[in-house]
């Protein structure tokens, strides 16, 4: 059975309907949280807190947080599922860690041919 949003083939059990439509894990998690851009209360609210508690760098996060941090300086670079293997962390666990990171302008991501990456900011 084929994800009707990124075309590849699952097996029938991994598929979702969603809306409608038949779409793998992923496809699924992402029409469900799309992407936010960059929210910038959240980001100042976040930056002043490390501020005002003298944080920076790695201070103050979690020890996943810092994991995936140093992971991708290790890296340079990093595909999504890379970090998610290597981690061993569910998309749900990544994305909410990756959120504090973004916000203290300690990563982002990109694209690259269809597939996400991220590298220090
Ligand atoms: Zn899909």
């Amino acid at each position: 059975m084929k994800c009707e949003r990124c075309r590849v083939e699952f097996d029938e059990k991994e598929i979702t309907n969603y809306k409608g439509q038949n779409l793998c894990e992923d496809c699924c998690f992402d029409l469900m949280n799309p992407p936010k851009t960059c929210d910038p209360v959240a980001v100042s609210s976040t930056l002043n807190i490390r501020k005002e508690l003298g944080q920076k760098g790695t201070e103050g996060l979690s020890d996943t947080q810092k994991k995936i941090y140093s992971l991708v300086t290790e890296k340079g670079s990093i595909s999504h599922e890379d970090i998610l293997k290597t981690l061993n962390l569910t998309i749900q666990e990544f994305e909410r860690e990756f959120a504090v990171l973004r916000h203290c302008e300690l990563l982002r991501g990109f694209k690259e041919k269809g597939k996400v990456y991220f590298t220090k900011f």
